[in-house]
């Protein structure tokens, strides 16, 4: 059950409820889509999608944010908090110097709390009240806690997040913490926190809403569409390249899903699907490694280090989703080291977009392409940056100016501009 973009037009199986279901994308079983509790194939523990009947195309699209595409999820409305609709800036200045035709920012640090896992977690709660589940978890870099602890609380709730001990940036915690999630700090990295709350939701303990889960890819692949749409409106195409920072690989999967729906539902052409591209940070760089040594599966890293925290991740869950839509769309994967990362920061930040550094890798990502010649200077490009920068306050202190101090009276001030 390969993923392609060439793929045909299913017909529902009997376990299809008002025309979704589940399949798994190793062996192709079919589920129904909430008749139970089920992260992964009971057969042989593939990664499972939501698959339709009736695919969208750009006319079945209203309103505004996530929801505005419900005909593309599986519920027709959700949890909400306002997510979706974030901007797509232009950055003429960048555009110039990084050397393309057009570039574009869209900034998810722009959801409600902050990062894009919003999109994915107003449909993945909403899933776990239709399927009746009261305690929601999951393992965290630190954005997925702060979504689910405030989408969970909307939604009246318990949250239980599990986070790596001092690798979670500040502006994370404080959100999980004042939406009330129960924080239970692990004694280890994200990976390890993956494996204790993956058992746990396997006993029962609680509904896993991890980028495991196929629902919250769904919300993700709003990304997608409204990159699309925005670029239809202005170039009158769609961009030549998407450049994504990349963890677990979901919204590279979801990007990927948005793109094959649309090519099956005849809105898209096969050969304008955006190049899929995916950066991560050198210290924790296994799909890159994978699409460099175009291996079949990801090699996981034990150990992992960089200061985009977000992407702190050695054990890319989403990979059999991921590695197939970049190498399909003709994308690649690149890694950038922590300084190039900081560089990118700053280049944004002075643009007046202030990202966490986990999203300035996309940035550093084409920038190093571009000067390699993987990108041409004729393409339409568009940087994903997943943060705010307001998440990890200390990292932009770090990479910022340093206050200066100064006398509480004029001539002291004006002394020390002049000095
Ligand atoms: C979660 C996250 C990522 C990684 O996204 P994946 O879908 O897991 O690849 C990147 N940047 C930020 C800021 C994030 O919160
Ligand atoms: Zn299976």
């Amino acid at each position: 059950m390969s993923l392609s973009l060439s793929a045909e037009r299913q017909e529902p199986p009997a376990e299809a409820a008002d025309g979704a279901w589940l399949e798994c994308i190793e062996c192709g079983d079919t589920f129904g889509p909430f008749d139970a509790v089920r992260y992964t194939c009971d057969d042989c523990d593939g990664l499972l999608e939501v698959r339709y009947t009736d695919l969208p195309t750009f006319e079945d699209f209203s309103g505004s944010g996530v929801w505005r595409y419900n005909a593309a999820l599986p519920l027709e409305s959700g949890v909400t908090i306002q997510e979706g609709a974030t901007p797509l800036y232009r950055v003429p200045r960048l555009e110039d110097d990084v050397g393309v035709e057009a570039l574009r920012i869209k900034h998810e640090g722009m959801n409600p709390t902050g990062s894009f896992k919003d999109r994915g977690m107003t449909v993945g709660v909403a899933v776990a009240r239709e399927l009746g589940v009261d305690r929601l978890a999951c393992a965290s870099t630190g954005n997925t806690s702060a979504a689910l602890a405030a989408y969970g609380s909307r939604a009246g709730m318990q949250t239980l997040v599990l986070l790596p001990a001092g690798k979670v940036a500040a502006g994370k915690v404080a959100q999980a913490s004042l939406h009330g999630a129960r924080i239970l700090e692990v004694d280890g990295n994200f990976d390890a926190c993956l494996d204790v709350v993956q058992d746990l939701a396997a006993r029962g303990e609680a509904y896993l809403l991890n980028s495991l889960n196929p629902f919250r890819l769904e919300g993700q692949k709003t990304i997608g569409l409204e990159i699309l749409e925005a670029f239809l409106a202005d170039y009158d195409a769609v961009p030549d390249r998407i450049v994504l920072p990349v963890g677990n690989a979901g919204n590279t999967a979801a990007l990927y899903k948005a793109f094959r729906e649309l090519v099956q539902s005849g809105a898209l052409a096969r050969e304008d699907v955006p190049k899929l591209t995916g950066v991560q940070a050198e210290g924790a760089a296994p799909m890159v490694e994978a699409v460099e040594n175009d291996a079949d599966e990801v090699r996981r890293w034990d150990d992992v280090e960089t200061r985009a925290t977000a992407i702190r991740i050695g054990n890319p869950v989403n990979a059999p989703k991921a590695l197939p839509g970049i190498r399909e769309t003709g994308g690649t994967a690149v890694s950038v080291s922590d300084e190039e990362i900081t560089d990118a920061q700053r280049d944004l930040a002075g643009e007046g977009i202030g990202v966490e550094p986990a999203s300035a890798a996309s940035l550093a990502g084409l920038r190093k392409l571009r000067a390699e010649g993987v990108v041409d200077s004729d393409e339409r490009v568009v940087c994903l940056t997943t943060g705010h920068l307001l998440k990890d306050p200390d990292a932009a202190a770090a990479a910022g100016n340093d206050p200066e101090p100064v006398p509480a009276e004029t001539e002291g001030v004006l002394e020390h501009l002049q000095g």
